[in-house]
């Protein structure tokens, strides 16, 4: 099911919560909505639920307006983040349970809605919990309880916010995984909303950026991490080093100011710098290790320029041993990829 945006917008009071948002989100797609708190994530996945309705703009799920139409006929399943399960209920009533409250006419038969709960629940490596009680299960087990709950009634589109909220680094990685598949398994539109870039570049097919309302970018993980559309994405998606560059008439941009050049503000990430111990012909920025974190595979410096600046650089081990650096060494860095924002 195909989903269509077109010029959403939405005010809580004076508040401009969206401003004039369109997207597309293809069938099968798994698309995540980024951003920092605050820029309008959840209202957009509300919006898009029938939870809540814009103030101008059209949904279409599906080639259908759907602008009018409540939760229940639009055919999405949601997990919000602090979905509580029913704590009277064990995991394959809770699992059941949307099946269970359907008219009679649609309802499946006993037996048929058995045979669907295992099923999730064995695709969601709960098989074996299906007696016990939510409070009986870990935080990660009662997320992919809340998942089976959503997926029991076939939804053509799934929509999760921030799923794996609250739920410590390892088994948010675990889950992440498990998602990825589930998704390559079942082919549902996938839209989840998370503030942290890590998991959407790790799940998602493609990821719509969004800040104050507006949507900044929209594109794979590697388009808007290898070419972010301005200093905003480039910002949220990961550190950087901010330095003093200057542009001659034919675009070619310096760390010295030469003959008509113009100050401009070049963009590096840790791991586009390049340390030196004997600086070569290039240019390069003297600074001295004030810190090492080898945790992760590259090492992480920090720099301190002779003017007080900090700067980040990510090296290899091979590096550090080649070159022997310790804390309080003076090297010569220099960027070998910047950008430019205008
Ligand atoms: P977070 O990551 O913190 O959940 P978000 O990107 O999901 O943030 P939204 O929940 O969509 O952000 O909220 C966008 C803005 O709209 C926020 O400033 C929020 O305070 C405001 N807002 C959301 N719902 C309401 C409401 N019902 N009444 C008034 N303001 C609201």
């Amino acid at each position: 099911m195909s989903i269509v945006l077109k010029n959403i917008s939405k005010k809580f009071g004076s508040f401009v919560a969206l401003n004039n948002v369109s997207l597309k989100i293809q069938e099968g797609e798994l698309m995540a909505l980024l951003g920092p708190s605050g820029s309008g994530k959840t209202t957009l996945l509300r919006i898009i639920a029938g939870l809540d309705f814009p103030d101008s703009g059209t949904v279409a799920i599906h080639g259908k307006e759907v602008n009018r139409s409540n939760v229940s006929e639009r055919n999405v399943g949601f997990v919000f983040q602090h979905y509580a399960l029913f704590k009277h209920m064990t995991v394959f009533e809770n699992v059941a349970f949307g099946l269970r409250v359907r008219p009679k006419a649609t309802r499946p038969p006993e037996q048929a809605i058995r045979q669907r709960v295992m099923e999730l629940l064995s695709l969601l490596h709960l098989a074996g919990f299906e007696s016990r009680y939510p409070l009986q299960l870990s935080g990660g087990q009662r997320q992919r309880v809340a998942l089976a709950r959503s997926l029991a009634v076939e939804p053509t589109v799934l929509l999760l916010d921030e799923p794996f909220g609250a739920l410590d680094a390892k088994v948010r990685r675990e889950l992440r995984r498990w998602l990825r598949r589930l998704h390559e398994e079942i082919h549902i539109t996938n839209i989840f909303v998370t503030h942290d870039q890590e998991e959407a570049m790790e799940v998602a097919d493609r990821i719509t950026v969004l800040n104050h309302g507006i949507i900044e970018q929209v594109g794979t993980p590697e388009e808007v991490y290898q070419t972010p559309a301005n200093a905003f994405v480039y910002d949220f998606l990961g550190n950087y080093n901010e330095l003093e560059g200057w542009r001659d008439d034919s675009g070619i941009v310096q760390l010295v100011e030469s003959p008509q050049s113009m100050r401009v503000t070049l963009f590096a990430r840790p791991h586009d710098m390049i340390v030196v111990k004997t600086p070569d012909q290039q240019q390069y920025l003297r600074a001295t290790i004030i810190h090492i974190n080898p945790t992760g595979s590259l090492i992480k410096l920090e720099l301190e320029r002779d003017d007080g600046t900090i700067l980040q650089a990510d090296v290899s081990k091979e590096l550090m041993d080649t070159l022997q650096l310790q804390k309080s060494d003076q090297v010569f860095v220099r960027p070998k990829r910047t950008r430019v924002f205008e």
